[in-house]
This record gives C-alpha cells, structure tokens and sequence, in this order.
C-alpha cells in the first residue's frame, strides 16, 4: 500500500538529485523561488535515504550520475512501499528515446531534458503536484465508499443469520430437549403435559402426541407414577424450585421441578428427570466397596494412610497403634511431619509428586518418629487415588524395625565374620560346584602369591597353581563334590614363592544345599612347615636324650617325675613306667641331710643351676654314687614349667677316690712306721748287741774272776739269742710285707697237733706254776688244716707265749670249736689284761701296750703283728676280747679242710 503523505501540505517539499552542484543549485534555486521547500543531494545513495526519511511530494532525480544512477535510485525507491507513491521526474541531457521509455519504465511519471527553461520545470513540478493530489482524493473517495460498502453487508449478513435463527430457533430448541438423556417436560396447573421430551415419550411406551394434554395417571400405571402427583402438587403450593429423589418403578429418579409461568399467568410445573439408578448402583457399590475398604484397612497389621493436599484424610487402625499418636493428633498432622526430620523433605517431595499424578518411586524405605520419640524403620507403597473426587496419595507402612535390624545384624555379622576370616592366619576359601574360587582371604591370597581377591576369584586350581599342583587339587575338589565327604587334615607339600618347600594341613568340608546337594566347598589350610621343623629338632633332641649316656630325669613343678631316659632305669633299676608321678626321694639313701635338699630347691627354683654329689639307693637296696646337674626349664615367657636332673654314675669315681685315700693313708702310715720300725729296730738290736759287746770286753778284764765271767758268758748267749729272735722276727716281717713269704702246705690233724704244742709247753708253765688247759671238742673225730705247719705253730708260739709273759697266776687254756665251717681257736689267760683303746694297736708292729709291766715283760712289738699277718694269709681272722686285771682272750678263725670236715 501506498503510504507517501497524501495529505496536502503548507508548502510542498521538493527533492532534488544531481551530481553536479552547479546543475543541483541552479534547479534547486529555480524551484524554491517558487516557493517550494528544497531537499537537495549530489548522490544517488543519499537520495533514497532522503525520500524515505522526508517523503518529499516530489523527485526531481539526474539520470547520470556516479555509482547509483537516477534509474537505479529510482528502482529503489518504487520497490519500497513507504517511496513508492512519490511521483519521479528524470532530469537528463539524455534526450534519447531509449533512456526516456526506460524512464517511464521504471515508474518515473516526467522526462525534463538539460537544458531546461525555469518555466518548463516549475509547470512540470506543479503539473504532477497536482496529478499527484488529485490522485489522493480520489483513491480516499473509494476507500469511504468500500468501507460504507463493508457495513451494508454485514448489515444484511446479522440480519439473515436472525432471521434463519428465528426460522430455527424452535427446531433447534426441541432438538436440544429431545437430544437430552434426562426427560424433561412442562405440565399445566391440571398436570396435563404441554412439552416432553423423546426420553419421556420412551419412558412411557408412547409417542410424544399421544402423551400431550395427558396427566400421568392417565399415561402409566398408578404405582410407577405415584410419587409424581405429590411433588407436582408440592410445587405449585411452594412455588418454588427443589430437587427430590423418587423411585418409578424399578428406576431411581433425581426430579428437579421447577415453576414455569404460561400465558395468562397460569402455573406451569417444568421438570427434568435424570434417571440415576445406575449412579445409585455405583454409589451402592462404591460404598460397599469403601466399607471393605476400610475394613480390610482397618483389619491390615499395616499402617494404611490417605493424604490430600498436605494432611491426612484417612488413616487405619494399624496406624494409631504404630504411631503411638491418636486419630485426632493424626488428622491434624502433615502426612510428612511423622517422618524422620532428615527424610521429611524427600517425603514430601515424593508426596506431593505422587499427588500430581507420578507413580515413581513406588515403594521405599524410611525411618518414622513415632510418638514416644523412638525411630522406626517404615516400608512404604504408595500410590495415587482419587479420594472424594480429587487426587490424594495412598500409601501403606509395614514396620521392618525388625527386619532392618536384623539385615543390619546379618551385614554386621558378615563384616565380622569377613574381618575374622581375613584376619585368621591360615588360608580360607570356599569354593564353587566347579572348583572356581568364590572367597579368598588374605592368607590365602598371599599362600597363592596373588596381589588382590579379584586376581583369583572365579579361578580353579587348575588356573591358579602348576600343573601338578593344580590337578591334583582340582581332582581332590572333584571327588569331594561326588563323595560328598569332608577331606581332613590331608598333609600337602608345597612349594612357595621363594622355592622353599612348605608343609600343609588342609581339610575341605562340602558344602550343601537345602536338597543335599553339593553346592560347593570351604577350605581351611594350615602351614605346618614350622611344627614340622620343630617336631624334626624335637626328635633330634629327644632321641639325644634316650641315648645320652648320663641318666635324665625331668620332673614338674611338684618335683614329680614326667619323664626318665633309659640311662636311668640301668642305674637304678626302676622301670619309667615306676617312677613316673613318683617325687625322686625314692632314690633317697637317707644318708644326706635335708638342708642340702633344700639348698637345691632354692637354687633351681630361682631358675639357676645347681651341680652336686648325691649318695643315693638304687631299687636293689645298692648305694651308689652320682653328680648332678640340676636345673629348670622355661616356657617362652620364662616361666619356670619343669625341672630337669642331668647325673652320672661316679661310684666307680669314688670308690677309686677312697681307695686312693686308703692308699695314701697307708703309704703314709707305712712311712711312719719305717721310721719308728727302723728307730725300733735300731734299739732293739743295739740293746742285746750292747750287752753282747759290753761282756765280752769284761771277758778279757782280768778283774773278774770266772765264775764271773760264765756269768758274763751266760749274758752274752742270752742276749746273741734274743738278738737273732730279733733278727728272725724282723726278717720275717719283711718277708711277709714283701709278700716273699712261702707256704708249705700240708694236711694237719688238729688235736694231734695241739697236743705237740702241750708237750713243748708242759715244762715251762710248771716251772711258772701256771696251768695250762687243753679245750678240745669231745669228740673221736679229728679235725684237719690245710696249711703250713711251721707258720700254724708260729701263730701258736705267739699266743702262747705272750700268755705266759703276762699271767703271774692261774691258767692258760688253749682250744677250738667248729662253726660255720671255720674252727675257731682261742687262747685265753689269766693275765693282766689288755685296756680296750690298745686292742687294735697291739696287732700293729713295734706296738706295745704303754705301761711300766711293758719294760717288765719285755719284747719287741712284733709277734701280733706277725701272727695277725699269717691269720689273714690262711684266709682267717684274728681279735681279742680283754679286760684289765682279769685276763686275756686272743681267737682266731680259720677254714677248716673240707674234705675232711665232709668225711
Ligand atoms: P712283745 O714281744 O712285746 O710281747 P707282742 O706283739 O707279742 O710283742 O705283744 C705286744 C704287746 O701286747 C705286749 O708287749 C703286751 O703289752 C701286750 N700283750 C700281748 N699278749 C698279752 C697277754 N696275753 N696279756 C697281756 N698283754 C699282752
């Protein structure tokens, strides 16, 4: 459309276009003194710019002109709406026919050609003003009468559409009532039907004419219709409109009537009946239904809520009981306010959700706070209902405090149970029904030399260790499987990741189903490498112990004895079954006395070492000699758990140790007695050797006369005889000592031989006055000695002799008896007796008894000793039994021949 100012202005606006000024100013000038008004450029761009802006009333464009011309400044402007209508006049020195028709062409309206008379150019530009003016009122003239044109018909439109509204308004009308479900009808004031509708007509089983100015008890049964004629009469009393439920027959109705007013201001009764037995059977069943509703609800062990907006419109039973809150506090709650404050706003969230019609998330788990305080974990279902007519949000709580804490339990249990099989030193894994690891714990992981669990789940030993290995684990886990059977404590060598050789216990237990079938195993394995160690060094150690050669006993903290090596059973001669639960005192020998006991108890008890001698009794009764090493033995934390007895049998030690003493003792006692022996021996030979020298140097003294000298004679025989008995004593002593001394044995008859010994001694003791007494047993049988005469009547000399030295009265008895197959000999005195300290020294050489009778009887101190000496050599026995002043009896013992003894 044209928009170009139409309306007539003060002064008109003129643009003109030219790219020489001179040309531009000259037309410029020669309109404005026209009394236009003059908008002026030099270029084509500007231009269209211009017009737009200015709408001036006219263009006096130049054709030729630099970078836009006037034909394309005029294109431009007749393509805009807003330049379009400006009518266009080209100024050209142009004045050839194809540019004008191209002029024109474009939509220019003139063609003024340089050079141009001020007369030809304003007429022209006052010309098409003009043109242009005339061509606005014109164009406005039409639009006022198309406008006048527009309202007539819709004019005409209004009032054909009343008139075909009135032509159908009554059609339309019936239509509307008929095309209702309700039947509708209009009675007079009699109850006679003026309108009804289709619905009615087919309620009665009749056409709508044949019902028209009818009553209804002329239309329908009396007992259908009766509750009609009240209501009918009740309106035209009340005048006004109510609803009232009836029951035509088997049909529920909802009747609303309602006044109409007829022609002359007679009542009419209007009415619409809306069948509603079937909303009724809804409503009966949707009560019935809200009744089981509510009584499985309220039966229901679980909490049952509904919730509208934000607050509870129904809630069970169950709900009070859990919540421990009243109905009343319950209703006035905010469905969200029950919950734990830390789940209150994902509650509601998921309430409000579920209100607007979302079914996600259905079910889920939250804790409750209930009235005491306590938290209860709550299993809630909800979903959206329509309550009453509007959206409300269902929902159902089960209490699983229960169950949450028992699957709180279980997990615990679980982590436990994870922690300890993890932490349990000995490898545990449990196996699936094909012998692929499902379970692993860090033993075993580190047994297998696997980094994580994940290295080795899912893996049979076939995977997880060498092929030999491997296979025969697999194959174990397989006869396991098919037996059925537990595999228990089954030593295995393995070889760990260094290379070193490991022993294993390992047990496998099956594991089952609820149908008895193997689902599965567990296995338990236990490195034993370092028991195996230890028992190889126990064995070691025990076998030194039953072999050592010393004798072992350990005992328990009583001193009770847990265990002897056989070492000691061949010292002592008791068996370890013996004295196993016996105390070692059994070997005591009494001999040694209790402090020493205690001694070693003090010291082993404070865990040190004790060494000692001990004289003790084997089971034979046999003294024997041991050293001991005693010491306790300690547990890891040092506790003293037994003692330990190391001994040696030194008897043989000792025995050689005292004989070494009695050796030494009789070296020195030798010693002595060489000395006083040869002291001795000096003064006994010097004794008789004087006398001899001194009488025989008077034996050449003339003093003495001879009688004098016989008797110097007679000393000198007697002492050259008691030096040669010297002489013959000492020699014989030191041949017996020498051991040079000879037997010549022979078979003697005793008594035979006593009596020689009477006859020597007849004399001597009758010159004495002394009796000499034979005791011989009464018998004819005679008794025999296998010895040396020589020797057997030397011993008798001896004690005979002695017997005569020291008894100045009374008798001598010699004599025997047999006992035990030894004779006994005694010779017995009536002497001066012997004290008791001297009856052992006498018997020694060069020993007197000490007193003044000694220098009286004289001698030398050898005869016992020598006659002791042949006793022992004839395998006898020498004593005496002597009292001071009373007398002396010697005896001694010999063996007798037993040949003769026997017959
Ligand atoms: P000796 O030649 O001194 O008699 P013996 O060896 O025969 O040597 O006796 C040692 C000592 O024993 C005697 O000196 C005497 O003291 C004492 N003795 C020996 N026999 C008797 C006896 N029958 N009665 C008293 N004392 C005796």
């Amino acid at each position: 459309m044209n928009v170009f100012r139409q309306e007539s202005r003060l002064v008109e606006e003129i643009l003109v276009v030219d790219d020489i000024s001179a040309n531009l100013i000259l037309l410029s000038d020669m309109i404005s003194s026209e009394g236009y008004s003059v908008l002026n450029t030099t270029s084509g761009e500007q231009a269209f710019q211009i017009a737009k802006e200015n709408l001036p009333s006219i263009i006096l464009l130049d054709i030729k002109m630099p970078v836009v011309d006037g034909f394309e400044v005029c294109r431009r402007l007749k393509a805009d709406s807003v330049t379009s209508g400006i009518p266009i006049i080209f100024v050209s020195a142009l004045d050839d026919l194809e540019a004008k028709l191209k002029g024109f062409e474009l939509g220019g309206v003139d063609f003024i050609t340089k050079p141009y008379r001020k007369a030809e150019v304003l007429i022209r530009v006052k010309t098409h003003i003009r043109l242009s003016q005339l061509m606005f009122q014109q164009k406005q003239h039409a639009n006022e009468l198309l406008a006048v044109n527009k309202q007539l018909k819709e004019e005409i439109r209004r009032r054909e559409q009343a008139d075909n509204a009135l032509k159908n308004s009554e059609e339309r009308y019936n239509a509307f009532v008929d095309a209702n479900e309700d039947m509708i009808f209009l009675k007079d004031d009699q109850f006679r039907y003026l309108v009804v509708n289709d619905a009615m007509a087919v309620f009665f089983g009749k056409t709508k004419d044949e019902m028209l100015n009818k009553t209804d008890s002329e239309l329908a049964d009396e007992k259908i219709i009766f509750p009609c004629g009240s209501s009918d009469q009740r309106l035209l009393e009340s005048d006004s409109a109510f609803i009232i439920e009836e029951q035509l027959g088997e049909h529920f109705c909802e009747t609303t009537k309602f006044p109409v007013k007829l022609k002359g201001n007679k009542k009419g009764i209007g009415g619409i009946i809306r069948n509603i037995t079937e909303q009724k059977k809804i409503a009966t069943e949707l009560k019935e239904s809200e009744e089981k509703f509510r009584n499985l609800a309220d039966s229901s062990p679980a909490a049952i809520g509904i919730y509208q907006d934000d607050y509870w419109v129904y809630v069970n039973r169950s709900t009070v009981e859990m919540s421990g809150y009243s109905l009343e506090e319950l209703y006035r709650m905010r469905f969200w306010e029950i919950v734990s404050p830390d789940y209150q706003e994902l509650i509601l969230k998921n309430g409000q959700e579920r209100l607007a019609g979302s079914t996600t998330p259905k079910s889920y788990e939250f804790p409750v706070r209930v009235k005491s305080g306590a938290l209860r974990w709550a299993y809630m279902t909800g979903s959206s209902i329509t309550f009453k007519g509007r959206p409300a949000g269902i929902i159902t709580i089960i209490d699983i405090t229960e169950k949450k804490k028992a699957e709180t339990d279980i997990l615990e249990e679980r982590v436990l149970l994870r922690t300890l099989i993890d932490n349990l030193p000995d490898p545990v894994y449990v196996k699936n029904r094909n012998g692929r690891k499902m379970l692993s714990n860090i033993a075993d992981i580190k047994n297998m030399g696997a980094k994580n669990e994940a290295e080795v789940l899912g893996k049979s030993d076939l995977e997880l260790f060498n092929s030999e290995m491997g296979h025969r684990g697999y194959e174990d886990d397989i006869i396991l499987f098919e037996s059925g059977e537990p595999v228990i404590n089954r030593e295995e060598i393995s070889i760990d990741e260094n290379g070193v050789k490991r022993w294993l216990l390992t047990s496998k237990i099956p594991l089952f189903d609820q149908d008895g079938n193997t689902t599965g195993l567990v296995g338990i394995g236990h490195d034993i490498t370092e028991i195996k160690k230890a028992n190889e060094t126990i064995q070691k150690l025990s076998q030194s112990i039953e072999q050592s050669p010393s004798s072992i006993v350990i005992t328990d903290l009583n001193g009770d004895i847990e265990y002897v090596n056989p070492k000691f059973t061949e010292i002592t001669g008791y068996t370890a079954a013996e004295v196993i639960g016996n105390n070692p005192r059994i070997l005591k020998s009494g001999e040694t006395p209790d402090e020493y006991y205690k001694d070693i108890w003090d010291t082993i008890s404070m865990g040190e070492i004790w060494r000692g001698e001990f004289h003790n009794r084997k089971k034979n009764g046999e003294l024997y000699w041991e050293w001991a090493t005693m010491t306790s033995i300690k547990n890891e934390s040092g506790k003293i758990t037994n003692y330990i007895a190391i001994k040696e049998d030194i008897s043989l030690r000792k025995q050689m140790e005292a004989d070494l003493i009695i050796a030494k003792n009789k070296a020195e006692e030798s010693d002595r007695l060489k000395s006083a022996f040869l002291a001795n021996m000096s003064h006994e030979i010097r004794t008789p050797l004087n006398s001899i020298i001194g009488f025989s140097e008077l034996l050449s003294d003339t003093h003495f006369d001879i009688e004098q000298k016989d008797e110097f004679i007679q000393h000198i025989i007697d002492n050259g005889n008691s030096l040669l008995t010297i002489i013959s004593d000492i020699m014989d002593f030191s041949k017996m000592e020498a051991g040079q001394i000879t037997f010549r044995e022979k078979t003697i008859p005793i008594n035979k031989f006593l009596s020689g010994i009477n006859e020597e001694y007849i004399h001597k003791f009758k010159s004495k006055e002394l009796n000499l007494i034979f005791e011989i047993p009464n018998t004819d049988e005679e008794i025999f000695l296998y010895t040396d005469i020589d020797r057997l009547r030397q011993i008798f000399n001896n004690l005979i002799s002695n017997a005569l030295k020291f008894t100045s009265k009374g008798s001598v008895t010699v004599g025997y008896e047999i006992k035990d197959e030894m004779i006994h000999f005694h010779v017995r005195d009536t002497g001066i007796g012997i004290p008791v300290q001297y009856h052992d020294r006498i018997f020694v050489r060069f020993n007197q008894v000490e007193s003044s009778n000694t220098r009286i009887y004289g001698g030398n101190g050898l005869g016992l000793a020598i006659t002791r000496a042949l006793v022992e050599k004839m395998d006898g026995k020498i004593w005496i039994e002597s009292e001071p002043e009373k007398g002396s009896t010697f005896s001694f013992m010999l063996p007798v021949q037993k040949k003769y003894v026997e017959g």
